[in-house]
């Protein structure tokens, strides 16, 4: 059993979808199809959606679009004869749709989960013309099995009864290849539509693939593989062959959109291998990625790749309570994590005096408030001074398992920044052997990435 996954682009327009067809229809296992909505679909039913809220009559239009769009891949991929069953299926949804968008152009408001019904019928139309297109696929209802619970304002997935569930789903009787909608949930306790949030159809792949201890997840997109770079910033970024779980990991939770990065802890946890494959070049190799240990003695550069984020906000706190108060790092992460803020990277400076961490920009103002309750006593007593926010940020990070061979990394990093007059703000301590970030000034990040790729990558072929 396999699981592969197709991004938006893949099955964007019926040329690609062709491509997409090939493929799997030329497999020689038993698979799980998971797929996107069109191309750039999911952009459009939120921008809709806002315009009918706002009262803007020209979401009229955008529905025909969105409708025309559906209808003409249908005619163009389902057999003569078969797209009119494919059609009986997508009209209803293209109907809801419509009805859900004069719904908010009437009430002038996009709440939250009428948002989560529009967007969704993206993955439930193409998840349908996909399955119809493939001969003697079946398509399953990801809406039956994938379940999301509440996390404070958040929807994460509930992955011991999804688990369970996606089980139950596939049996002997499964017809396969099963295709199924990416992104796509339901919330456990209300039976809402709710979703894995954007760019989520890759973390279903996921989650199917570790419920049914696949052999690979296959992630199927529009690159040769994960590159050392993201190649809209790095033109001459190049395909990482093999990475670790770890290095994945870190790079997509540092920016790089290439994976989703709540994907890869579930078929980590099951030590399931993940390619990464382009669909328009389905004979190129790719990146394979698996635990570390399978790589022994592989040569390889010891740095796999460099991302970056930008909108990052760099927390400072300074005062007495810093140097005297063991335990102020570990307030401060607990009054943001329960919250469910995450943090970047932390530092603390060698006086002592000082402690700063980054976050997600989004997150900035309630971080300030969260922290200001947290220290009010010492705020009062003075011996918290300032809580400094600094914003307009960029998170770099530079991963590879071979980081804990180069004790000096972050020395080389800082020097070759300020050489090229590139301020370091912050630098993480010592939190993990394999990566290590830093935050820079947001309008210098193509600078500093393209002068790290050319330091760490030359010659790198
Ligand atoms: P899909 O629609 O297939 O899910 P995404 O747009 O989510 O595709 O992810 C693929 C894109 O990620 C690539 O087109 C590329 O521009 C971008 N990207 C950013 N960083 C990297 C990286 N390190 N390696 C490969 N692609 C990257
Ligand atoms: N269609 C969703 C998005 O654009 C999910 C995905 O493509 O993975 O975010
Ligand atoms: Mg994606």
């Amino acid at each position: 059993m396999i699981v592969l996954k197709f991004g938006g682009t893949s099955v964007g327009t019926a040329a690609n979808l062709a491509n997409v067809k090939r493929i799997v229809e030329g497999l020689d296992s038993p698979a799980v199809v998971v797929v996107s909505a069109l191309g750039g679909l999911t952009d459009m039913l939120i921008a809709t959606a806002k315009m009918a809220a706002s009262g803007n009559q020209e979401y009229l239009k955008e529905m025909e679009a969105i409708s025309l769009r559906h209808h003409n891949i249908v005619s163009d991929v389902i057999k003569p004869g078969a797209g009119l069953s494919t059609l009986a299926k997508i009209d209803p949804l293209l109907q809801d749709l419509k009805r859900l968008y004069d719904g908010v152009c009437l009430i002038g408001d996009l709440p939250e989960r009428t948002l989560c019904q529009i967007v969704s019928l993206g993955e439930r139309m193409s998840s349908i013309i996909v399955a119809d297109m493939i001969e003697g696929a079946s398509h399953h209802d990801s809406l039956q099995f994938i379940k999301t619970e509440k996390w404070y304002d958040r929807n994460i997935a509930a992955t011991e009864l999804t688990t369970e569930l996606i089980q139950a789903e596939f049996t002997s009787d499964t017809k396969y290849p099963v295709v199924v909608g990416g992104f796509i949930a339901t919330d456990k306790n209300t039976g809402e539509i709710t979703n894995l949030g954007r760019g989520g159809s890759d973390y279903t792949a996921a989650l199917i693939a570790a419920a049914l201890d696949a052999e690979v997840l296959q992630i199927w997109t529009d690159v040769d593989g994960f590159l050392t770079s993201d190649p809209r910033i790095i033109p001459e970024a190049h395909v990482v062959p093999r990475m670790s779980f770890v290095e994945s990991m870190d790079l997509c939770t540092y920016g790089a959109k290439v994976i989703y990065p709540p994907t890869i802890y579930p078929v980590f946890h099951k030590n399931i291998p993940i390619r990464i494959l382009n669909t328009f070049h389905p004979e190129v190799e790719g990146t394979y990625i698996a635990d570390s240990c399978e790589f022994k003695g592989i040569q390889r550069n010891d740095i796999a790749g460099i991302s970056s984020l930008k909108g990052t906000s760099l927390f400072s706190l300074r005062g007495r309570l810093i140097a005297n108060e063991q335990n102020v790092h570990s307030r401060a992460v607990n009054a943001l994590s329960c919250q469910g803020i995450s943090i970047l990277l932390m530092t603390q400076s060698p006086e002592e005096t000082l402690f700063s961490f980054a976050i997600d920009s989004r997150n900035s103002e309630r971080a300030v408030r969260l922290l200001k309750e947290e220290f009010a006593p010492e705020l009062v007593e003075r011996d918290l001074e300032v809580i400094e926010v600094t914003d307009r940020l960029a998170t770099l990070a530079v991963v590879g398992d071979g980081i804990r061979n180069i004790p000096e990394i972050s020395n080389i990093i800082i020097d070759i920044l300020e050489l090229q007059g590139i301020k370091v703000l912050a630098m993480s301590d010592k939190a993990s052997e394999t990566t290590v970030s830093f935050v820079i000034y947001e309008d210098s990040v193509h600078e500093a990435l393209s002068t790290l790729h050319t330091q760490f990558f030359t010659n790198d072929k």
